[in-house]
């Protein structure tokens, strides 16, 4: 069955039909693609199509990737199956390239997209209860305009700031597997050595930190000596570069109040001190 025969429903800001997953190029708010974008189909297409590009068309190549068969049936069925609260909804069922000021001192670093959040709404911790745990945070300590993310084009935008993800497709139980992992790395690898602004790096969670860690040291940074066990707070140089932990802002922790919101605030306020 094609995208089209799947019906089309009308993006929740623009009104403007999309089948799901939504094709290259259509006219979905800050999709970075055009139908003529290269694809890549395996890991070698990867590393090539990561190689000796510019930021836009990085974005833009990371938006169509296909290179793991197991993450693109996962995200593209999700998209389809929809969770029955979002079912009047179109899905972007595509992965989520990085997001936001081009040139920014903080980067924010996750594991990857959730299934009915960023791989619903085509951004980047958007369109969840983490997202707006990680929002209001960012908004109270200067970094987003606005207080909340639900939808692309809804106006937030990131101040100074540039949010990523690992492994840029959504993953069944949220897990890639070390080979996706690693089928994924020169996105990010080739995006970080594009930001030579940033200074400070909040890493969410354990993964995020082993993440951005291993991330940082392939895009030219030198491998720490000895590499500080994940927690809230701790914080690691690599070269110009100051990495803080963050704990998830995920359901699990915020309501069992292992992450406050003072904590979270703690944290981009240290971020912004490392940053001027
Ligand atoms: S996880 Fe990364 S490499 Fe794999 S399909 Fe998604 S964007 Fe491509």
């Amino acid at each position: 069955m094609t995208a089209e025969e799947r019906g089309a429903l009308p993006h929740p800001v623009t009104g403007r039909e999309f089948p799901s997953p939504v094709p290259a190029g259509t006219g979905w708010p800050d999709d970075p693609a055009r139908a003529e974008t290269p694809v890549a189909r395996d890991p070698d297409d990867v590393r090539r199509l990561a190689a000796d590009v510019g930021l836009a068309e990085l974005d833009a190549r990371v938006s169509v990737c296909s290179a793991c068969p197991r993450l693109v049936a996962w995200r593209e069925g999700v998209a389809v199956e929809k969770r029955a609260s979002f079912a009047d909804q179109p899905y972007w069922g595509r992965p989520i390239p990085g997001w936001g000021d081009p040139d920014p001192s903080l980067l924010i670093v996750g594991l990857a997209p959730a299934a009915n959040g960023g791989n619903r709404t085509g951004r980047i911790f958007t369109g969840d209860p983490s997202a707006d745990w990680l929002f209001a945070s960012l908004h109270r300590t200067g970094w987003a305009a606005q207080a909340a993310s639900h939808h692309a084009g809804d106006g937030q935008r990131l101040l100074d700031a540039r949010m990523v993800a690992t492994v840029r497709c959504a993953p069944p139980d949220n897990k890639p597997t070390p080979a996706e992992r690693d089928t994924c790395a020169p996105w990010i690898a080739a995006e970080l050595a594009l930001l030579p602004s940033v200074r400070a790096v909040v890493a969410l969670g354990s993964f995020g930190w082993d993440g951005a860690v291993r991330s940082l040291v392939a895009a030219g940074a030198e491998a720490p000596s000895r590499k500080p066990k994940f927690a809230h707070g701790v914080e690691l140089s690599l070269g110009a570069v100051t990495l803080i932990g963050c704990y998830h802002p995920s359901p699990h922790n915020t309501y069992t109040r292992r992450l406050t919101a003072e904590m979270t605030d703690e944290v981009f306020a240290r971020a912004r001190a490392l940053t001027q």
